[in-house]
């Protein structure tokens, strides 16, 4: 069976499929109207009981922001659009309660999924959650959740509040037909840590019938029925992964230090307020890239001033002094946002991206930048422009925002991605200018190595261990130091284990990873010694190719240690 990796991991256990409640999909008319809305309102009140239930008991376990996804389909049974439309189909149409809930539902949904917004469409998925909650309800079935038995779930899609109630079990795996990179179910599953396939065609049918199944989210493999062998393979790599996340677990309250006792902080890349409780959970520093794009992407309109003050200050408030480093809108490349209407492009990742963007649209750029600027007060909020090429387009940026601050009486950090090789090549002068750097290395090496970072073909061009991008973090770290400001990586490579004793070695301050790295990265640090770290980024200066440097790292492994 095909499909998309959205959470990696292992897990072998009992199968539980879930076949939708069906919907009411043809009239069923009714003389008893009161009937109908009593037993509607009866429906209701019970999914408001259990999504309370499912609410607070989230909100103990520190799981606010899983809560708050909860709390939309709360809004959704007090909402007249919603609930009250489908009290009026009954009325109106005289018919069963089930027809109107299944009918006002997919008008919805239909409207959801129609918007060119792949944000919206996903969240298409919470009015199935609340249309089969209010099924249920009606028909008054026990709710199957609540399993103690170990299970991997497979479902078409998992909406949030069955992910929540799975959760409260013992939920080893999940695979779903749908689903996207991007849904909530998927965002969820990654804060637990639950390996998770997404776009399995057919597995419900293929997986009717199985009593067990083992999910290989590595990969890629879901196999039905696993013989003993498999399953003895499945508990070698438990064990394994057993023991590494024991040892890891005293890296989530460690301070992050080299063996030498040089500290590197480990920040996370977040796009969501719901990442922070998580974050926090495995003992990340800060937030060294929170990605603004799926704040816009969400949306049919760009978002105003007052929803961006609301986002940004909730994430600083919640991080409670830590470190944020907000990056000002990267639209463009692959990240699409049709209402802002930048023209096709034959090169889209070589076109009007990010910060060539907001120059030239001050009504998005100021609005972003005074929304930002409205959160510093509760937090430790510093700026980022994305694709800076030249030093003129950082100067221009930095211009506006300093007299945005001003007028605030705030001061407030300026940095820069360094992710383009004139921004690279350039780093001198930029350290002048730039209040500290991160280092995109997911875009810095597409763009040194002229290789489409999404196109497979050119894949092996895009290597982090090839010396010219090696080079280019070097020397970027070097004019850094010279000018005291300080550098992170923010890109993908920051967390490539074997890399990491490089990155110790140029100087790079701050790693910015993804939260279910955080405490591998971490002990990856500890056992870096600085000086011999150092040595090694001097041998490494002097190879030629990938090979050369994956096969010196290979042989010294223990060396730097
Ligand atoms: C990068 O380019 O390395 C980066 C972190 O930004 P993005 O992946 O969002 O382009
Ligand atoms: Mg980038």
């Amino acid at each position: 069976m095909n499909g998309i990796i959205a959470v990696s991991g292992m897990a072998y256990a009992n199968a539980y499929i879930i076949r939708e409640t069906r919907a009411c999909l043809e009239p069923v008319y009714t003389e008893d109207v009161e009937r109908e809305l009593s037993r509607l309102q009866t429906a209701s009140k019970e999914c408001g009981r259990q999504l309370s239930d499912l609410i607070d008991g989230l909100k103990q376990d520190s799981g606010e922001e899983q809560a708050a996804i909860l709390e939309f389909q709360y809004m959704l049974l007090e909402d007249e659009n919603y609930f009250g439309s489908i009290c009026n189909i009954v009325k109106n149409e005289k018919v069963i309660s089930e027809y109107a809930v299944s009918k006002y539902s997919e008008e919805y949904r239909q409207e959801l999924l129609a918007l060119d917004n792949e944000y919206l469409n996903q969240r298409a998925s919470d009015i199935k959650d609340i249309e089969e909650r209010l099924l249920k309800n009606l028909n008054s079935k026990k709710d199957e959740a609540g399993n103690d038995e170990p299970i991997i779930v497979v479902a078409r899609d998992l909406t949030p509040s069955r992910f929540v109630e799975l959760s409260r079990g013992d939920l080893k795996g999940i695979i779903l037909e749908e689903g996207g990179l991007s849904s909530h179910c998927v965002i969820l599953a990654r804060s637990f840590n639950i390996p998770c396939m997404v776009g399995v065609t057919g597995a419900i049918d293929d997986l009717d019938g199985a009593k067990t199944i083992l999910l290989d989210a590595i990969s890629g493999q879901i196999i039905k029925n696993p013989t003993s062998e498999k399953i003895g393979g499945y508990e070698t790599y438990q064990r394994e992964a057993d023991k590494v996340k024991e040892s890891l677990e005293e890296y989530k309250t460690k301070k992050t230090e080299t063996a030498d006792g040089k500290h590197m902080g480990v920040y996370a890349n977040i796009t969501s307020t719901e990442e922070v409780s998580a974050l926090k959970g495995n003992g990340g520093e800060g937030v060294g890239l929170l990605r603004t794009e799926m704040l816009y992407m969400e949306k049919a309109t760009a978002p105003t001033r007052e929803e961006q003050i609301w986002f940004y200050s909730k994430i600083a408030k919640e991080l409670e002094n830590r470190p944020l480093i907000i990056r000002t809108l990267d639209v463009g490349g692959d990240k699409k946002i049709p209402y802002l209407n930048i023209p096709e492009e034959e090169n889209p990742f070589l076109g009007f991206r990010a910060i060539r963007f907001c120059l030239e649209n001050d009504d998005i750029f100021l609005t972003q930048l005074e929304a930002i600027l409205s959160s510093c007060e509760y937090g430790n909020v510093k700026i980022m422009i994305p694709m800076v090429s030249t030093i003129d387009e950082f100067k221009r940026a930095k211009e506006k925002i300093d007299s945005l601050a001003k007028t605030k009486s705030l001061n407030v950090q300026v940095g820069m991605m360094v992710e383009t090789p004139a921004a690279a090549i350039m780093a001198d002068r930029f350290a002048k200018v730039a209040d500290f750097f991160s280092i995109g290395t997911n875009d810095l090496t597409q763009y040194i190595f002229a290789a489409d970072r999404n196109n497979k073909k050119v894949a092996h061009l895009n290597s982090y261990f090839n010396p010219a991008l090696l080079r280019a973090v070097a020397n970027i770290c070097k004019e850094a130091r010279k000018e005291g400001i300080e550098v992170d990586i923010c890109g993908q490579a920051g967390e490539v284990e074997e890399l990491i004793p490089l990155w110790v070695g140029m100087g790079v301050d701050n790693l910015s990873v993804s939260i279910p790295s955080i405490t591998r990265v971490r002990r990856t640090i500890s056992l870096c010694d600085t000086k011999k770290c150092k040595a090694l980024v001097e041998k490494v200066m002097e190879l030629s190719t990938q090979d050369e440097v994956k096969e010196l790292l290979e042989k010294e492994k223990d060396k730097w240690l």
